[in-house]
């Protein structure tokens, strides 16, 4: 068996890098920053480090070598993108700015010895722990639906990955005027107009493929982020008729109606909430009746991802707790918590917001080897959504800590403006296509 001594020995001579001191007091720039998760939290985290100090040892512990990003993944299903296209890769992170990879799972953490072990049996030291595993998703929160489901017949297709290709080849083939049915998530979830997005884009996909083709949303909740704005826009592109406590709030005139609208969004009060699925008949039972339907994508419940619950980072909410100014978990030292996993009140669970996180905590960890105060955080948070491929959306949010300690928002203004010219709409299509490729740039290249 390899020890850790051997171990750190061997990690050392792959960087190219003079054998560490078994024990690396904080303070030191040669300090050993342990990351688990090289998604969108733990990548932005690992290269802002190096970038603040290049003398840190930053490892990075990820169970895939190639990062394939959910951001702009539903894409895929109205064939805007290849899942090619979303694969990342880690080569510029470890060539350019020095960060070593462990391609492998965490498996445990000791707080005490400050140890992370992987599936393979490797120890890893740290000074400073990083945990961003992402979500898990809850397949079970859905009776009769399953994980060995999502995989063969009703994908999710909430974390990217064969789900995501196996749910674009059912809905690209889907039978002539057949019934798509998205389950959207109860609160909290990752990507708040994500699930909106992906049903729009496929109506826009159907009316060219498909015409005769009905979507439908089935949700357990009565409002969403960007509603009144991706309500407009379906109106405009699709002749959507909003339910009638949205007409007074949508500050823009709506186009009358003509046909049929073949988008249909369900809201827990018109009985939307979903409470089981008979994959058998393909049917979802909804609290309003069953709806049987020719695609299911379920996007269920969602927790932190299983490793930060075996590091005993979680509370009952599923999610972990951390100390708003530094994302330091309050229930283990010197492991800090950013993403999805975390809990950050008013931050919704967005690449952005674990970006933005990731930059902070960078910073924390920087200051506090150096002894310095960091001042106070200020975090962003932008969504962007389309209602059609060349129509955008967005939620644009600042965040600070508020008097009761937790996240909140401080902006006032939001959302696209009802009142924007059909060029800023335009423009905000092509700000979210720009803000795609800008923001993986600045996170792995
Ligand atoms: C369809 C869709 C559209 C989206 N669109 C947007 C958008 O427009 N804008 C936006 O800001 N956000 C968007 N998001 C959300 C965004 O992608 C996530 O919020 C973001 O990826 C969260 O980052 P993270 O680092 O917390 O998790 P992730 O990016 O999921 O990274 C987690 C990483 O941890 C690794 N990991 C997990 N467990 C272990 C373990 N035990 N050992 C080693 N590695 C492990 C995983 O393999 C993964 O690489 C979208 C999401 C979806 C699904």
């Amino acid at each position: 068996m390899t020890t850790r001594r051997q171990f750190l020995l061997a990690g050392a001579a792959s960087l190219g890098m003079a054998a560490c001191p078994a024990i690396v007091r904080a303070g030191q720039a040669t300090a050993r920053i342990v990351i688990v998760g090289g998604g969108v939290g733990g990548a932005t985290a690992a290269k802002y480090l190096k970038m603040a100090d290049p003398r840190l040892q930053v490892t990075v512990i990820e169970k895939n070598p190639v990062y394939i990003r959910p951001y702009g993944s539903s894409e895929v299903l109205n064939q805007h993108t290849t899942m090619q296209a979303l694969e990342v890769r880690y080569d510029t992170l470890r060539d350019k700015y020095g960060v070593a990879f462990v391609f492998d799972a965490a498996k445990s953490l000791d707080p005490v010895a400050k140890t992370v072990t992987t599936a393979s049996g490797q120890v890893l030291g740290y000074d400073k722990l990083i945990v961003a595993p992402g979500i898990k998703l809850r397949y079970d929160s859905l009776p009769g639906y399953s994980e060995q489901l999502a995989e063969t017949q009703v994908p999710s297709a909430w974390i990217p990955g064969a789900q995501t290709a196996l749910l674009a080849r059912q809905l690209q083939n889907m039978r002539d005027g057949g019934v798509f049915v998205l389950a959207a998530p109860p609160n909290p979830y990752r990507c708040p107009p994500g699930p909106y997005e992906r049903a729009a884009l496929m109506t826009e996909w159907f009316a060219k493929h498909n015409p005769r083709a009905k979507v439908l949303i089935a949700d357990p909740k009565d409002s969403f982020v960007t509603d009144e704005t991706a309500m407009l826009g379906w109106n405009r592109l699709y002749g959507y008729q909003p339910p009638a406590e949205y007409r007074s709030k949508i500050k823009a005139e709506l186009l009358p109606p003509g046909k049929p609208c073949a988008l249909e969004w369900l809201p827990a009060k018109a009985g939307g909430t979903p409470q089981r699925l008979d994959a058998k008949t393909m049917t979802l039972h909804t609290a309003g009746g069953p709806i049987k339907a020719d695609v299911i994508n379920v996007i269920p419940a969602m927790v932190a991802g299983q490793i930060a619950v075996d590091f005993g980072l979680t509370n009952d909410s599923g999610f972990c707790p951390v100390h708003r100014t530094t994302f330091e978990s309050t229930l283990h030292k010197d492991v800090h918590v950013i993403g999805d996993a975390s809990i950050a009140d008013a931050m919704p669970k967005s690449g952005f917001s674990a970006n933005t996180q990731a930059k902070w905590v960078a910073r924390v960890i920087t200051d506090q080897l150096a002894g310095r105060d960091s001042g106070t955080p200020v975090w962003e948070n932008t969504c962007y959504a389309l209602a059609g491929k060349d129509y955008g959306l967005f939620v644009a949010d600042v965040f600070r800590i508020k008097e009761d300690g937790k996240i909140g928002r401080v902006n006032k203004a939001r959302y696209l403006p009802f009142d924007a010219t059909p060029a800023q709409i335009r423009l905000s299509a092509v700000y979210q296509q720009a803000w795609i490729q800008a923001f993986t740039q600045d996170i792995f290249a």
